[in-house]
């Protein structure tokens, strides 16, 4: 399957940031982003937004997304948040994963595997973060560190829930540094993603499958990241909070594509 044919996503994450009438500003001025063929915007926005962006976004193309998700259905999980409250509102995405989550509230690849199936299991979309620190990268075993975090991920998956899992690369080292990494850095690392998939669950479940780049993806920098053959969309911290460099970046996607 060639690039052209799989689902490029790109997602903003809005991180702890936006109290509600901020919230409602922002997705005011994304409304008129406009259904593009293959090309799906989504905003993943704090549990507090969520209601307020949904129904803002209730007759635009964009689509709505949490930062993450428990695994259990209910119960005594204080402070979490379970996939029907989430599917309950009309959010249709979620990221898991992140390397916030990872580092500073103790997200390991069990928990991301389990969070990853209870959002499929519930119909949403996951936006699966991966990606290495920079002492990794620096040591050489950014590949040794993806397969392992892919391969944990996905343990247990069939090849079905793979295809509905979207896959973001994010590089510890770029993500709200400023750092991006280059094209080809990205694009060879999304590409080795892709070849772990091959190796799991077969050539047409890893060309089938979405793999983002996130990390300083930005309005000067999007077009020449989402041309790389296996870099399927980004998802977007700093710049998916200023409407005109989200909405560059949408249109370097849907331009590219
Ligand atoms: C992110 O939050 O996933 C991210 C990539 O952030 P930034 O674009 O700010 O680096």
């Amino acid at each position: 399957m060639k690039k052209q044919s799989r689902k490029v996503v790109i997602a903003g994450n809005w991180k702890m940031n936006k109290t509600r009438p901020e919230a409602a500003e922002l997705a005011k001025q994304l409304a008129d982003v406009a259904k593009a063929p293959n090309v799906e915007v989504v905003v993943c926005v704090p549990f507090t937004n969520l209601e307020t962006v949904v129904n803002e976004f209730s007759l635009a193309a964009v689509k709505v997304g949490a930062q993450n998700v428990h695994f259990a259905k209910s119960g005594a999980f204080t402070g979490e948040i379970s996939t029907d409250m989430l599917c309950e509102l009309g959010v249709q995405y979620v990221i898991i994963g992140h390397s916030e989550r990872r580092q500073y509230f103790g997200e390991t690849d069990a928990t991301v595997n389990s969070r990853t199936k209870a959002a499929l299991d519930a119909g949403l979309t996951p936006l699966m973060c991966i990606g290495e620190l920079l002492e990794e990268r620096e040591a050489g075993i950014t590949e040794e560190v993806l397969a392992r975090q892919t391969k944990l991920a996905f343990a247990g998956f069939t090849a079905e829930e793979v295809c509905k899992t979207v896959i973001a690369y994010e590089p510890v080292w770029a993500i709200g540094t400023g750092k991006t990494a280059t094209a080809a850095q990205a694009g060879e690392a999304c590409g080795f993603i892709r070849g772990v998939v091959a190796k799991l669950y077969g050539a047409d479940v890893a060309d089938a499958v979405t793999i983002q780049y996130g990390g300083s993806m930005n309005a000067q920098n999007a077009a020449e990241l989402l041309a790389q053959e296996d870099v399927d969309g980004g998802l977007i911290g700093g710049a998916s909070l200023v409407a005109e460099d989200f909405k560059a970046i949408i249109k370097a996607a849907v331009d590219g594509n």
